[in-house]
Formats: C-alpha cells, sequence, structure tokens
C-alpha cells in the first residue's frame, strides 16, 4: 500500500491562480504564495458581503484512539466527493501544529486519496501563520517583562503574570520554568510557563475574529495579569494591540489550496480541540461560505470537544448556524470503546463493537440536543470486515440514524459519493432547529454544569477551591456573559481518559480557570489537562528526512 506522501507526491498540482478562478475570484482577490498556494484577502468577505451563504457542513466524531480517526481525511474526501456530483464545495479545515505532527500523528492533512495538497508544506511551515502567531504571543511575553524591568510603571505583580510563553513544539520540559535568574541585568526572576501555540489565545483571536479591526480590539481586551492591587491588566494597557496586529496582518488571511483532486480547499488558523477552542478561522468559514454552495468544515476531536465549542462559541460569534452534521465513526475506536485492547483490533470483533457502539450514542444525542440533522460516517479502515461495518450500519439504522460506508481513503471522492447524498439531504431538510448548549445570560458555573451534564453525561461539576476562588473573582469582573471553553482530554466522555465507552456516575472536576477574554470566552481546565504536550516514546519525527533532491520521505 503506497502511503500518503507518496500518495501526495504522485498528485499532478494545478496552479493556485486555476483553483481561484474556478472560484470566480479575480486577481485581486487573493496574493499567490508561491505556485500551488494562496492568501486569499481579508477584505474579500466585505466584498463578498451580499451574496448568499452556502450550507456549513460541519464534521465531528466519536471519542478518538491517539492516532486520529479520520476526521480530517473525511472532511476532505467529502469535498472532493460533493465536487464529483457537479456541487460546488469547499473544504474548510485548520492548520496541522508541529506538536503532534512530530509527535504522534506524523500529518494532517488527510490521509490516502483524501488530502490537501501541498502536504509537506501544510504540515510543516505553511504560509509562516503559526510562526506569526508563536511571534506575536513571545513579543506579548518579552514587552511584559520588558514593562516589570524597567519600572514596572503598571504595578503589575510578577507573581500574577497569566500570559505564556509559546513554542509550536511538544516539549514537556518547559512546562514550569523559571525566567529572570541571574542579577539585575538578566530581567526580573518569576515563574513562567510554555504552552503550545495552537494553545496561545493569540491563536483563539486570530480565530474568532471577523475583520483585521476586530482582531485589533480583541487583542487589546487579553488580559496579561494583575497588579499587586489585583486589579486587571490588559494588553491595552500595555498599549502594544498595535504592533501585535501588525505582526498578524498576514495571518489573517485565509489560506487557499486544493485537493488531490484539485478541488479547492481553505485552510487557517489551528487551535487544539482538548486544550483551546479547537475550530479553523471564522472568516475562512464565513468566506468559504460565500463562495460554495457548501462547505464542509471540521472541529477538532469528539463532539463533546470540537463540536460543542464550534457551536456554543464559534457559530455564536460567527452569527451563523451549521446546517448538518457529519458524525465519524470507525470500526477500530468503537471497539476499543468496547473494551477490545489495542493490539487486538485488526481481529473481528463484533462483541465489542456492540458495546462500543454507547459511545456513538452519546454524541448522537448531543447532536440531537444541538437540533441539527446529520449523518453517521462509517471511515472504512482495511482491517474492517465487512460483517463489521454492516453491523454498525444496522445498528444505526436500528437507531433511527442514516449513515454511509465512506471510503475516501482508498477511492477519494468516489469513495464518498453516498455519504454526500445523504449529507446534502440531510442539509436541505426543514428538520432544523439548532439550539447551543448554555444561555450567554447564564452564570459561568451553569453553563460548565450544563456542559458536562448535557455533552458529557456526567453528574455535575466539581470545583478546586482555586477554580471557585477564580470564579467569584471572574464573575465580579463581569466577565460571566463570556462562553466556556472546555480544557479536557478527547479520550474520554469524562475528564479520565481511561475511562472508555459511555463513562457513567462521573463528576467532572475542575482544577483552574483562565481568562481568555479577547477570545470571549473562560477556559476551564479539567482533571490533568495540560497545556503543552510531550512527546511519545517513539516519536513520529525518527521516521522523517529529507533526500539530497529535496523529497521529504516518512511524513506519513
Ligand atoms: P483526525 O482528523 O480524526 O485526527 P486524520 O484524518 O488526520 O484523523 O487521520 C489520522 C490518520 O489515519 C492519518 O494518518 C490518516 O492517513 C489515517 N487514516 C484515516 N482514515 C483512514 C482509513 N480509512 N484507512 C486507513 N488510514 C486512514
Amino acid at each position: 500500500m503506497k502511503t500518503d506522501i507518496e500518495i501526495a507526491q504522485e498528485t499532478v498540482l494545478r496552479p493556485i491562480s486555476d483553483i481561484a478562478a474556478a472560484l470566480g475570484l479575480s486577481e485581486e482577490d487573493y496574493e499567490p504564495f508561491g505556485w500551488d498556494k494562496a492568501k486569499l484577502s481579508d477584505e474579500l468577505l466585505q466584498k463578498l458581503h451580499d451574496k448568499p451563504d452556502g450550507k456549513i457542513i460541519l464534521v465531528t466524531s466519536i471519542n478518538p484512539t491517539p492516532a486520529g480517526e479520520g476526521k480530517s481525511t473525511v472532511t476532505v474526501g467529502l469535498g472532493q466527493a460533493m465536487n464529483q456530483i457537479g456541487k460546488k464545495a469547499i473544504t474548510a479545515l485548520r492548520e496541522p501544529s508541529l506538536g503532534p505532527v512530530m509527535g504522534m500523528k506524523g500529518g494532517a492533512a488527510g490521509g490516502g486519496y483524501a488530502q490537501v495538497l501541498p502536504m509537506e508544506d501544510i504540515n510543516t511551515h505553511f504560509t509562516g501563520d503559526i510562526h506569526a502567531i508563536t511571534s506575536a504571543n513571545n513579543v506579548l511575553a518579552a514587552l511584559i517583562d520588558n514593562h516589570i524591568h524597567q519600572g514596572n510603571a503598571l504595578n503589575l505583580d510578577p507573581r500574577r503574570i497569566e500570559w505564556k510563553r509559546v513554542m509550536d513544539v511538544n516539549d514537556r520540559a518547559l512546562r514550569q520554568i523559571v525566567i529572570g535568574l541571574g542579577g539585575p541585568k538578566k530581567g526580573i526572576p518569576r515563574e513562567d510557563s510554555f504552552q503550545i501555540t495552537v494553545a496561545s489565545e493569540i491563536m483563539a483571536v486570530l480565530c474568532l475574529a471577523t475583520s483585521l479591526q476586530d482582531l485589533k480590539q480583541r487583542l487589546a481586551k487579553i488580559v496579561i495579569g494583575y497588579t499587586y492591587d489585583e486589579q486587571v491588566v490588559t494588553v491595552g494597557d500595555l498599549k502594544v494591540e498595535g504592533a501585535l496586529a501588525m505582526l498578524l496582518k498576514d495571518a489573517i488571511k485565509p489560506n487557499l489550496v486544493q485537493t488531490i483532486e484539485n478541488t479547492p480547499a481553505i485552510i487557517h488558523g489551528g487551535p487544539f480541540a482538548n486544550i483551546a477552542h479547537g475550530c479553523n478561522s471564522i472568516m475562512a468559514t464565513k468566506t468559504a461560505a460565500k463562495l460554495a454552495d457548501y462547505v464542509i468544515t471540521e472541529a477538532g476531536f469528539g463532539a463533546d470537544l470540537g463540536a460543542e465549542k464550534f457551536l456554543d462559541i464559534k457559530a455564536r460569534i460567527g452569527e451563523f448556524e451549521p446546517d448538518a452534521v457529519v458524525i465519524v465513526a470507525t470500526v477500530r475506536a468503537l471497539k476499543m470503546h468496547g473494551g477490545a485492547a489495542l493490539e487486538t483490533l485488526q481481529t473481528e470483533n463484533i462483541a465489542a463493537l456492540e458495546k462500543g457502539m454507547e459511545n456513538l450514542k452519546k454524541h448522537m444525542e448531543t447532536i440531537e440536543q444541538f437540533g441539527l440533522p446529520y449523518v453517521i460516517a462509517i471511515n472504512k479502515f482495511p482491517c474492517d470486515t465487512k460483517k463489521e461495518t454492516d453491523f454498525i450500519a444496522s445498528w444505526c439504522e436500528a437507531n433511527g440514524a442514516k449513515t454511509a460506508l465512506c471510503e475516501v481513503f482508498a477511492k477519494g471522492g468516489a469513495g464518498g459519493i453516498d455519504l454526500a447524498e445523504k449529507v446534502i439531504k440531510q442539509a436541505n431538510s426543514p428538520t432544523k432547529q439548532f439550539q447551543p448548549v448554555y444561555d450567554m445570560n447564564d452564570d459561568l458555573e451553569t453553563k460548565m454544569c450544563k456542559i458536562a451534564k448535557q455533552v458529557y453525561g456526567a453528574d455535575g461539576i466539581e470545583l478546586s477551591p482555586k477554580a471557585k476562588q477564580q470564579l467569584a473573582f471572574y464573575e465580579k469582573q463581569g466577565w460571566g456573559n463570556l462562553g466556556i471553553c472546555m480544557a479536557k482530554t478527547q479520550y474520554s466522555l469524562s475528564d479520565n481518559p481511561k475511562l472508555l465507552g459511555r463513562p457513567k456516575g462521573f463528576t467532572i472536576s475542575i482544577r483552574e480557570l483562565r481568562p481568555s477574554i479577547g477570545a470571549g470566552f473562560i477556559v476551564a481546565l479539567t482533571g490533568d489537562v495540560m497545556t503543552m504536550p510531550g512527546l511519545p516514546k517513539k516519536p513520529a519525527a525518527m521516521r522523517m528526512d529529507v533526500k539530497d533532491d529535496g523529497r521529504i520521505v516518512g511524513l506519513f
């Protein structure tokens, strides 16, 4: 079997100007970034304001296994399939973070015959957006420490700095550090920590901003820390939102590329869904909706994380409603949810599969609570038996859900025609009654409780003494009407990654809260989830190489 990168390297790409022209774009609407990538103008959305919106399809999944369940692959393949049946469709994805690319995944631009290209660029430096976000984040960190060193006119308490440094690398050694050691010329010593770039509030702000002006206003609201008498200090107080916006002026422009079948794809923004809000940018999704009849976009990890945040945070800020949802399920993940061990997943096991269906059932109920029509995509892996995929299909039918066997990994768009037709039917059905899980006027604790109970199936939440104190302080600051971004493990519906399937009788422990006032939400850290991941024992990086002719190998 060919690897993803071998399939990608065999593809004949079209110049990006052809892809743009097919979307009806003129030369002033985009800036070519080399031959096969382009940045769309940030004014395009404004220009297309009066055009009607295409349908928005959200792709989500059951709780994944460590390798991912093929959500990006299905998202890309569904876009290809829709184009094959004559629909104008754009796939809108997030930009991969180097953390998982070098660590676990080895590539995050789809797979098999459903990929976005050039995958080598997309998986590494791409158009530099993530580097720009890292720079803006760390310029702010340096400005804060310099401010304290230069006399601290804002009276910032070095023990109460919220702002953290970032790198787009999984580097556990930087989770907890001390900076400013070495005497008066080396700054003021304080405890600090690094996060991965995709957890930075600047990433969230870029993804939720609706224009360059909105970006600057959101940057100004970012809380950097507190004074000795516990007053909030923001980027606006430091007067550096202009400099940060300047560093992001190109990163805010959505990136246009193509799929393996030369259909259009927009890739922009890349927050993780477990420790951040998990969706591509509002500007990318909305621009795609103006340019196509169907936008197929994904939100990270399972419906408990990415989809909840897409529907409660992104859709609300972006003032749009998705028209249908695709829930990706795989035989192997369902078997794991039913108790099968990782090493046995190649073997047919209907008993484990049947038990594991309870995980899918919870996600179906969640999407039903949001009032959205959906289709279950069974993403077929080579080791799945017909008996197993048939079992899922008939179980779903018996439970009133539509399913389609999705073979886009092996067959490209042709393997997703049935899915495309069913999704189109659902997206045009009048059954939609979109309803977010919480009301913005609910207090913060009520919002967290509603997510825990209605989306995770928990009995409730438990706040640590620190979280309780923060909650009272945040409500006093007038932040009670903001959204909630839960930081929770992706592997389980609960906050314990080991509880697979559909755990019952658990509570969600809220350890700590963090203000993301620029983004417009409060982050709630649950269980022992961390905002700087670590690398596994055998990182994917060990397989990667670049040949003497510049050809990349081993990027999956
Ligand atoms: P997610 O978006 O859920 O994290 P991806 O689409 O990135 O998942 O897929 C994860 C990995 O699994 C990729 O390496 C991809 O090539 C592979 N993969 C996805 N679908 C299939 C499939 N049907 N058969 C074989 N491998 C697949």
